[in-house]
Order: structure tokens, then C-alpha cells, then sequence
């Protein structure tokens, strides 16, 4: 196990830069955004903690990057920035999106993403990819058929068994296809991919700084070691790309959590609906991070 240990300075340079512009825009966020950020420069924080190294074969050892810091991140001339007239993140179940993408992206649609929990890449001999993203396009797909319990029982039913060539305009492929139970682990790693993913879209890169949902992730027990929050170098990104207050942000989650799903609990449909929108939504595997919210509120609210 390696602990990625970065200097303060080094920290404090990746977060507020040394360019004089970015230095005064962090001087005018909030008092209370400031402290929570710089929560960053404390070794000791209980709220933000170093990468931690577990084998080899982790993203950062396996595959090495330059690593963006905020200014770098700012000054992208190829990161594409929401507008108020573009600023939707549509989520489709695939079986639309591919119908959805021919036409064209809704004229108020910043990105696009498309979900299935059929495995994209069901070959042995390719690399396990948990989703892809086109950051100039502003679309992304994402299969989360391995993040349920059963994937690796040879009783899945989700598998594609030969990629069969349809016409352009077939896609029973994806019809009345079979959905594994959402599980509340489930739940949590498709919300740690989307939201990952959607942040390269937004132009953040891997995160080398400290523990962060942004972190690179080679395989599962990786990606389940990453948090589901971001560190607040990638934060003050996110921020700078959309604009929020962090309370509001903190809030809107907490809410998100606590918000009962509309639907009968404890139902699971054994096939997927492409206007399916009752599944239910068990959130026990997102107790800690709320907990996690609570403390940097408290932090922001000081
Ligand atoms: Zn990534
Ligand atoms: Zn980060």
C-alpha cells in the first residue's frame, strides 16, 4: 500500500494557483467555500484524505497522465462550458438514446448520457471499460451490467451472447431486456461512474491530487475504493464549469438521499421498460457519504 503524500504547497498551488486572476476569484468565494477548500491543505483533515495505492494495477501506477490543476483546468481551450440556454444533463436508458442521438440533442442539452445494464464489452480479451465519454461531443455511454451482485455468477442474464448486426433503424436488441435487482450497491457505483464521467465532460481530468470521486479506476474494487465525493481541487472546477453555491450543491444532495423514491418499494421489474422510471431507489449504501455532507456543511456554515 502507497500512500500519493503532496506537499501544502503543492496542494495549495493545484487549488488556488499562482496566477493572480484565479488567486483573487478563490479570495471572492465565500468565507465558508474558502474554509471547506482549504480543508484540502490539512494533512490531518477528517473530511479530505490522500490516494491511497492499493496494488500495481491501480489507474494512477498503470496509467500514467499529467495531472490538471485548476489553472490547467481553466485555461483548456478545449473544455466545453454549459451556457444558460445548454445547461440539461440528459440521462437515457439506451434503448431511447440510440432513436434520441439520430435526431439530435435537445437544443437545451449541455450532454447527453445513455445508461443500459447491458454489458458493452462483452469480450474476454477487451479491457473492462466502465463507460466512455466524448468530451467534445458532449455525449457519454455507460453500461452498469457489472456492477450488480450477479455479474460474475454465470446465471447473469444480461449478457450479450453474439453481437448480431442489425439495420440502423433495429434496435430490439435492447427490447424488453432483463434488469438485475437495484440494489443499493448498484445504485451507488452507477452514481459514482455518471457522475464521474460527466465530470470529464466538463473537462476534469483524473484527479492525482487527494481521495476523489474524479480519481482514475482500473477495475471494480477500485472504483469501489474511490469516493463519491469530490476533492476540492476538482470542486473549485466543477464550480468554476457550472456555477453553484457549495451549500446549495451539499444541500441538493443530502435531499437527494433523504427523498423517498414515488414508487412501491421493494418492486423490481424483471425486464427493463424503456419508460421505466419507477425503479426504486434504496439509498443504505449512501448513509456515510450523507454523514460525510453533513460535516462540510458544517464546515461551509461555520
Ligand atoms: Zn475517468
Ligand atoms: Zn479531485
Amino acid at each position: 500500500m502507497q500512500i500519493v503524500r503532496h506537499s501544502e504547497q503543492t496542494l495549495r498551488t493545484a487549488l488556488i494557483s499562482k496566477n493572480p486572476a484565479l488567486v483573487s476569484q478563490y479570495k471572492n468565494l465565500d468565507a465558508g467555500e474558502q474554509r471547506l477548500m482549504n480543508e484540502a491543505l490539512q494533512p490531518a483533515s477528517d473530511l479530505f484524505g490522500p490516494i491511497i495505492l492499493h496494488s500495481r494495477s491501480d489507474w494512477i501506477t498503470s496509467h500514467p497522465e499529467p495531472a490538471q490543476d485548476f489553472e490547467e483546468f481553466f485555461s483548456d481551450p478545449y473544455r466545453r462550458t454549459p451556457s444558460p440556454e445548454k445547461c440539461s444533463i440528459y440521462i437515457q436508458c439506451i434503448g431511447h438514446i440510440l432513436k434520441f442521438l439520430k435526431k439530435r440533442k435537445p437544443e437545451d442539452a449541455f450532454c447527453v448520457v445513455g445508461i443500459t445494464m447491458i454489458d458493452l464489452y462483452p469480450r474476454d480479451s477487451w479491457n473492462f471499460v466502465f463507460g466512455q465519454a466524448s468530451l467534445t461531443d458532449g455525449v457519454g455511454i455507460f453500461s452498469f451490467a457489472r456492477y450488480g451482485n450477479d455479474f460474475y455468477s454465470s446465471h447473469y442474464k444480461g449478457k450479450v451472447k453474439t453481437l448480431q448486426k442489425k439495420s440502423s433503424s433495429d434496435y430490439s436488441i435492447f427490447d424488453n431486456y432483463y434488469t438485475p435487482e437495484v440494489t443499493s450497491v448498484l445504485l451507488l457505483r452507477s452514481c459514482k461512474t455518471l457522475t464521474h464521467e460527466v465530470g470529464h465532460i466538463f473537462g476534469v481530468r483524473h484527479c492525482q491530487w487527494l481521495a476523489c470521486l474524479m480519481q482514475g479506476s482500473n477495475h471494480l474494487e477500485e472504483a469501489d475504493r474511490r469516493p463519491l465525493n469530490l476533492c476540492p481541487i476538482c470542486l473549485r472546477k466543477l464550480q468554476c464549469a457550472i456555477g453553484f453555491k457549495i451549500v446549495e450543491r451539499y444541500k441538493a444532495l443530502v435531499k437527494w438521499i433523504d427523498d423517498e423514491s414515488a414508487d412501491t418499494p421493494g418492486v423490481t421489474p424483471k425486464h427493463s421498460r424503456e419508460d421505466n422510471v419507477n425503479l426504486p431507489k434504496p439509498v443504505e449504501a449512501f448513509k456515510e457519504w450523507r454523514e460525510w455532507i453533513i460535516k462540510c456543511l458544517a464546515v461551509v456554515q461555520k
